[in-house]
Order: C-alpha cells, then sequence, then structure tokens
C-alpha cells in the first residue's frame, strides 16, 4: 500500500454533525441509536426510513420525511446532514458528455478537495458515471495525467457516493430504481487507482447497489485496475463488482514502462488473479483495457499476443484511443492502425472492442481527468497574482 498523507484528527474537535451519505446501513442504525436517542429496537426500521429517503427519493432536508415523527426529524436535523458536494464546474460536450467538477468541503476530513466525475450518457443504451477513489494516484503510468499529480487523499465512501447522488441531481433521475433510468452502470475509471481504497470503495458499492436506494446492481459496477494483485481476490469476495484490467501491454519489459506497478506484480500473477477472481465466467467476463500508443504497443504482432495471452480467461478486450494531455509524451495511433489492430481482436472472437473517445472536447476522456481544472486554475492564480503586481 502505498503511504498516505492523511489529514490530522483532533479529539478535541467540538462534535460536528455527521453525514448520513456515506454511512452503511449498520453504521447508520448504530448512530441513530447512539446520536439521535432512537430505541435500539426500532433502529432498522428508522434507518430503512432514512435510506428511502436519502438514496430512492434524492431528499437532502430532514423535514421532507414525511413518514417520520416531528420531534424527531427535529434531533435528526440537530446531528446529522444529508450532505452534497459543491459542483464547482459543469461542462457539457458536444456529445452530452458532462464532466463535474466536485468540492468537498466542511463535512470532509482536512482541507478541500476537489475530485471530477464524468456522465456519459448512452447511445441506445443505458448512461454510466465514471467515479474518482482517490484524489490524485500514487501510481504513475506513463500515459496518465492522473498519474503526474500527487495523491492528495483516498475519498471517503460518502464522497464516492456522493459523487453518484450529486449526477442524479444534476441529470434530475429521481426516484431510483425506475427501469427505464439513464444512469445505470457505475466505472470507477476516474482519479486514482481503487484498489488502493478498497475498503472505501467496498462500502460505496454496498450503497450504491442497495435494492432500497440507489439500487444499481453490482453487475453494473465495475472497477478498473491497474493490477494491485493482492487485493483482487477480496474485491471479488467483498463486492462482487466486475473487474476491468488496465493491460496495455504484452510483455513485461514494456508494461514495467507503462504500467510500473507491473514490476512488482507482473502479467503472469496478473493474469492469475484474473484466471481466480471470484465469481469470473462467461456471464462474468473480465474487461481487458489496452490504450492504443503510436508504434509503442499498436502491432499487429502485439495484437495477436493479447489474443493469445487472454486465451484462457472469459474476458472482453476494450480497445481506448489513447486520449493526450498537455505535455504527454506519446501520440494516439491512426485510426486504421487501430482497426487493424482490432480486426485481428475481432477474428479471434471478441466483439467491437474499439470504445469510442466520449467528451475529448472537454478533457473528459480516460486519462484527462483533472488535467484541466488543474492547469487553468493555476493559470488563473497567475493571471490573479499579474493583476495584483500591475495595481
Ligand atoms: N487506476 C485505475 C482506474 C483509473 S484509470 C486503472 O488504472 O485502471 C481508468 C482507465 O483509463 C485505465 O484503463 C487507464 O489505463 C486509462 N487511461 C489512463 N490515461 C489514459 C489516456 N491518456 N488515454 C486513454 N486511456 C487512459
Ligand atoms: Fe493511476 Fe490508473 Fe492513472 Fe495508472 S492509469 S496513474 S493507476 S489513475
Amino acid at each position: 500500500m502505498p503511504e498516505l498523507d492523511l489529514p490530522h484528527t483532533s479529539s478535541t474537535l467540538p462534535p460536528i454533525a455527521s453525514n448520513i451519505v456515506g454511512m452503511t446501513h449498520q453504521a447508520l442504525q448504530h448512530a441513530l441509536v447512539d446520536r439521535a436517542g432512537v430505541e435500539p429496537k426500532k433502529a432498522r426500521m428508522r434507518a430503512s426510513q432514512i435510506w428511502r429517503w436519502v438514496y430512492n427519493v434524492g431528499v437532502t432536508d430532514f423535514d421532507r420525511m414525511t413518514d417520520i415523527g416531528k420531534d424527531l426529524r427535529a434531533r435528526l436535523s440537530d446531528v446529522f446532514l444529508i450532505d452534497r458536494p459543491r459542483i464547482i464546474e459543469r461542462q457539457v460536450s458536444v456529445d452530452g458528455t458532462r464532466k463535474y467538477l466536485l468540492g468537498f468541503g466542511a463535512q470532509s476530513p482536512g482541507p478541500e478537495i476537489e475530485v471530477e466525475a464524468v456522465f456519459i450518457p448512452g447511445v441506445g443504451r443505458a448512461g454510466a458515471l465514471c467515479v474518482s477513489s482517490q484524489v490524485g494516484c500514487t501510481l504513475t503510468c506513463t500515459f496518465c495525467h492522473t498519474g503526474t499529480q500527487k495523491l492528495v487523499r483516498n475519498l471517503t465512501a460518502g464522497e464516492i457516493v456522493a459523487q453518484v447522488l450529486a449526477a442524479k441531481d444534476d441529470i434530475e433521475e429521481w426516484p431510483s430504481g425506475k427501469d427505464d433510468r439513464i444512469l445505470s452502470n457505475i466505472v470507477f475509471m476516474g482519479m486514482g487507482e481503487p484498489l488502493f481504497n478498497l475498503d472505501n470503495v467496498r462500502d460505496a458499492i454496498g450503497i450504491i447497489s442497495d435494492g432500497e436506494g440507489i439500487s444499481i446492481s453490482r453487475r453494473r459496477i465495475t472497477v478498473s485496475t491497474s493490477g494491485v494483485v493482492p487485493e483482487m481476490k477480496r474485491l471479488g469476495e467483498e463486492t462482487s463488482a466486475m473487474l476491468a484490467i488496465s493491460l496495455h501491454a504484452t510483455d513485461d519489459g514494456l508494461r514495467d514502462e507503462l504500467v510500473p506497478i507491473n514490476k512488482k506484480y507482473p502479467i503472469s500473477e496478473l493474469l492469475e488473479a484474473c484466471r481466480t477472481y471470484p465469481g469470473v465466467g462467461n456471464a462474468r467476463r473480465i474487461t481487458f483495457e489496452y490504450v492504443m500508443l503510436k508504434g509503442i504497443n499498436d502491432s499487429d504482432a502485439e495484437a495477436r499476443d493479447l489474443v493469445r495471452l487472454l486465451k484462457k480467461i472469459p474476458a472482453k478486450i476494450n480497445l481506448i484511443p489513447f486520449n493526450p494531455w498537455p505535455g504527454s509524451p506519446y501520440e494516439c495511433s491512426s485510426w486504421e492502425r487501430i482497426e487493424a489492430f482490432a480486426d485481428i481482436v475481432n477474428r479471434a472472437g471478441y466483439a467491437s472492442p474499439i470504445r469510442t473517445p466520449r467528451g475529448r472536447d472537454i478533457l473528459a476522456a480516460c486519462g484527462q481527468l483533472k488535467s484541466t481544472s488543474v492547469k487553468e486554475r493555476a493559470s488563473a492564480r497567475r493571471k490573479r497574482e499579474l493583476a495584483l503586481e500591475q495595481n
């Protein structure tokens, strides 16, 4: 595990209202008894009522919980909050992709942090929300812009769940659980390495998939990892989430360079962990992501190697056109090259393997997250400083 720069907490701070968003059902029951004086035998029922209001109806105010008596509602609002992140910026791409820059303030540990989440509407099918699991990333994959930013900290379960609530507010998708809903999939493909924050990711998945609340099935939740092999089994056992692997190379020499965690957990160990991933089978295939880098990993020979490597694994292949960012050391393969590579993969029986880049115009595509906001804020700061100097 990477060393985290966790914020200092002090027991001398005055008690603050706890945020209900992110508490597991059980934690909420305990908190209701300890902090709001709910009778222990009624805790489960009360927690379920609150849960439905928060995650199914989307309320942010205890006064709207009409099946809870006035006195208890007043006590609840004294000690609890139903917190939403601040939407600092919201950009909509020409293709409908929506990128949110979200700020977590007083209710989060430490100073305000900012993360990005991206809603990708479906084309004739349901849409997905790409969520972040960390602020920045401790890993340094050479093609990824998030990897150039120092890790600030892990996100709490509440901060992960709140990304979903903020998106649902924005696309106005309340109540949850409708048949024709447009937010039906969650992918952990935003900022950060989810398997370095597995406890919080697990709790968040538990809340997001709960049938009384947001109700997105675990089969529609995908966690992408760069290959943190020792945590993969636990991910499967504790979350039953779908797994995606950022493979990107077919030999250790190149993967060591592109995805440096490969030096610790080489391809053979990674693929072995895939073969034994809990629940893996034809109905629950593992997605292998492969970013197309011009002249680096995009030859026909590598396409054939890829097919060979994945032969005994129930797999889907996702070819991702490289999304450039300022100063990135690679170029995206040409469209002809990607198609030739995809042909080989196709002929081996993998259906439509190319992932169309979405939201490129607002830098919301894979690996571009955070880059603009950091850059823009730095340039805005420089402008402010210049203006001050001139005055
Ligand atoms: N840390 C996790 C999840 C976040 S990255 C992981 O690495 O899997 C989500 C996906 O975006 C990964 O497959 C990653 O390899 C890919 N990616 C990162 N930078 C990219 C870029 N510049 N262009 C295209 N895909 C990129
Ligand atoms: Fe981190 Fe994933 Fe980017 Fe690698 S690709 S630096 S693991 S976010």
